[in-house]
């Protein structure tokens, strides 16, 4: 085990060990940093700067805009009633102005700006009634704290319960905590960039130079930001070349079936594979016979038909006497791949079975006996598969489904429990190969363009909420028809609750309308009452075998809910990935401008899977900004991902349209994509010459690299080196 370089112990202490910083603000800050360390809060990056540092003197102030005066008090005039604001006159060479407070207390205000005293104010200046003033100054300071003015005022994002003021006082103290580090990257490209060492570039991010302008510091390819946004990226690629070279050091293994499991599956499909899925199947085929670690990823829009893919692929596994494995990022999704491939697999010798976090005690054991000594062929699950106590017998061959819901530490965590594991990684985001790079480092891709044949496009309409009751008329006539439902819920501000309220009212009122059809299902709920409610929406009864929870636990649950099948879905997000009831041919997404662009195309994609026409309706609530407005255009325009993709890569700049966040793509704390990307190859080329030169990172620059890396957390590219 390697341990934390000593320097950046201050950086690693805990939030609540700066000065002012008790358990319970340290809890509000640590909510809106995402973080509880000194490091993470240094990380919370400015989103904006006031320059403060003019003193134009009350006459010669621009009226409307943010100013520092150097005042004498004049005069208090109390407020009379609490609609009248309490008045303070104060004067400077040039003229006079008055400053305003609302519900201030006198005794306070007296305190501050005592009459007769000097005093720093800064603010937005207006006129008002002909009167110079100033409504609630942004600072009203001594002359001792002059220089607080003097630099870019510091704005931070911020969440409920924090003002940026308490917020700058504790980043005052975290700054002063930033050690010198040991300089970790070359010298000619500092010295070619004009980049400050890393300790300079973090205090210039928190507290301006004194004579840099608003400009220079906003400037995202300036030094400064440039240097840490590099930091980052580097940190990134190093951890992923040093896995990589691990990798590469221990030898791959060839892995070859007979075909006898796969022609059987062929024969039994109803239909025939398409060229896009034929041409994946050959590419995995051969990687894996192939002496080498396969990793390849298969990227192919929703309902591309990518388990097929998969599955062909973990036949040929183990028809080669391997066992295999497919990671699903849900439980709904884990559950259907389980029941979908047995039963196309139903009759032949592949031993299947299920894992998920739902599976405790004996049962749970069980499953991990028979995974150890090799009983089981196919193992599907959730994260629960890559829990440390599980070991396989002999693991040749890993799927992860939706990659975007793992990170790099979960695909190793499973490909570390066999030996010279083959990997293969699904998805339905495209993604640019540039942003490959930053997830995977070199990887292979295969890609399906074509989809099965016979299906309809699905017909996408947008609407402004308003339209409601149309809307709603439009799906009893439907419901009427024996149309089956998805109504998807908004999202509300980032909030599981609010957005499980949103959707448990929408449920009671279309339960009044049409009664028990009407199913509701959220993340919230416990598993197997999920998997009643798409049990009862897909019209597939649940098989006893599947279940966790006892027959006896399942009644009792049955209870609460109709007997009879769902029609209509009142859904959260929870269906996002994977879930496939091809009767479903209705979707309506309500307050669809809240939703990213990958996150619309995903939920769409759970309609239009059978031989009927599909219809997603996209509710928007207006007014509609630009981005959203682009953004739903497009949705409506193309039922393409990779266009969809490509469309979003040119329309960016305005924001953040494909929802990047949702998408999984790699977001860094200094830069955005925009900023990254020129980077990455630099980066990417950077990390590989500094392995060349010295692969366990020994020397004076690979020991200041170990501590670039502790400093991101890149654990799992530590782990890869002796200690030294
Ligand atoms: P995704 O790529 O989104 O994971 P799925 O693997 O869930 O797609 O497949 C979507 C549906 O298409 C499934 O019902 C599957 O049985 C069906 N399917 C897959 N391949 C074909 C094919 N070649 N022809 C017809 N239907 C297919
Ligand atoms: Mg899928």
């Amino acid at each position: 085990m390697s341990i934390r370089p000593e320097c950046l112990f201050p950086l690693f202490a805990p939030l609540t060990s700066l000065k002012g910083v008790g358990p319970r603000l340290g809890k509000v800050i640590e909510k809106a940093i995402q973080g509880n360390m000194i490091r993470d809060l240094l990380w919370h990056v400015p989103s904006d700067v006031i320059d403060r540092r003019a003193f134009p003197g009350i006459a010669h102030a621009e009226p409307g805009r943010i100013a520092s005066f150097r005042v004498t008090i004049v005069e208090h005039l109390p407020n009379h009633t609490a609609k009248q604001p309490y008045r303070i006159r104060c004067c400077d060479d040039s003229g006079e102005m008055t400053l305003t407070f609302f519900r201030a207390k006198a005794e306070y205000l007296s305190r501050i700006l005592p009459i007769g005293e000097t005093r720093l104010i800064s603010g937005k200046m207006d006129i008002f009634h002909g009167m110079r003033q100033i409504h609630h100054p942004d600072y009203v300071l001594t002359e001792d704290e002059q220089d607080i003015l003097a630099r870019l005022d510091t704005i931070y994002p911020l969440t409920a319960g924090l003002s940026s003021k308490i917020l700058s006082k504790s980043m005052r103290h975290a700054i002063e905590k930033i050690p010198d580090l040991p300089e970790w990257l070359a010298s000619t490209q500092i010295t070619q960039n004009q980049w400050p060492a890393w300790a300079s570039a973090m205090r210039d991010i928190h507290l301006p130079p004194e004579d840099i302008s608003v400009k220079e510091y906003i400037q995202p390819d300036s030094p400064t930001r440039q240097r840490l946004l590099y930091d980052e990226i580097l940190a990134d690629q190093l951890a992923l070349a040093l896995i990589r070279q691990k990798q590469l050091q221990k030898p791959g293994m060839a892995r070859q079936g007979d075909n006898r499991l796969i022609s059987q599956l062929l024969q039994k499909l109803p239909f025939t594979l398409t060229k896009g899925q034929q041409q994946a199947i050959a590419e995995i085929i051969a990687d894996m016979a192939a002496p080498k670690r396969m990793l390849r990823l298969v990227q192919g829009d929703v309902g591309a038909g990518k388990t097929l893919v998969a599955l062909t692929a973990m036949l040929n596994a183990i028809e080669g006497g391997w066992q295999t494995a497919l990671l699903a990022p849900t439980e709904i999704l884990a559950r259907q791949h389980y029941a979908g491939i047995r039963k196309l697999l139903a009759e032949m010798p592949v031993e299947i079975a299920l894992l998920t976090g739902r599976d405790k005690g004996k049962k749970r054991e069980k499953i991990l006996d028979a995974l150890a000594n090799g009983e089981i062929d196919m193992i599907i699950g959730t994260h629960a598969l890559i829990q440390p106590d599980i070991a396989f017998q002999n693991l040749g061959f890993a799927v992860i489904d939706e990659q975007h819901r793992f990170g790099v530490s979960q695909r190793l965590a499973l490909s570390e429990k066999g030996r010279a594991v083959d990997v293969l990684v699904m998805t339905a985001t495209p993604i640019p190969r540039s942003l490959l790079l930053t997830q995977y480092g070199d990887i292979d891709t295969s890609i399906i363009r074509d989809k099965p044949p016979g299906r309809l496009p699905i017909q996408t309409i947008v609407k402004p909420l308003e339209r409601l009751e149309e809307i709603i008329t439009a799906l009893s006539r439907a419901l009427a028809q024996g149309t089956k439902a998805y109504w998807i819920c908004p999202l509300v501000e980032e909030s599981e609750k609010l957005d499980l309220a949103a959707a448990e009212d929408r449920y009671a009122e279309l339960q009044t309308l049409f009664g028990d059809q009407v199913a509701l299902v959220h993340g919230k709920m416990k598993p197997a009452e999920k998997d009643l409610v798409m049990s009862r929406f897909s019209g597939k009864p649940l098989a006893d075998e599947d279940m966790a929870t006892s027959k006896k636990q399942r009644d009792l649950l049955a209870e609460n809910h109709p007997k009879t099948e769902a029609n209509l879905l009142i859904a959260t997000t929870v269906i996002e990935v994977g879930v496939d009831v091809p009767a479903a041919t209705i979707m309506v997404i309500e307050h669809a401008e809240r939703f990213g662009l990958a996150q619309l195309h995903q939920l769409r994609g759970r309609i239009g899977r059978g031989q009927e026409q599909s219809t997603c309706i996209l509710l928007y609530g207006s007014p509609l900004g630009k981005i959203s407005k682009a953004r739903l255009t497009i949705m409506r325009e193309s039922n393409d991902g990779f266009q969809l993709a490509e469309e979003d890569l040119r329309l960016r700049g305005g924001g953040d349209i494909l929802g990047t966040k949702q998408s999984g793509l790699p977001t860094y704390h200094f830069g955005d994509l925009d900023h990254v990307l020129p980077l990455l190859e630099i980066a990417r080329k950077d990390a590989q010459i500094c392995l060349q030169n010295d692969p366990d990172l020994t020397s004076e620059r690979g020991k200041a690299l170990r501590v670039l890396l502790y400093l991101f957390g890149k654990d799992q590219g530590i782990k890869t080196l002796r200690s030294g």
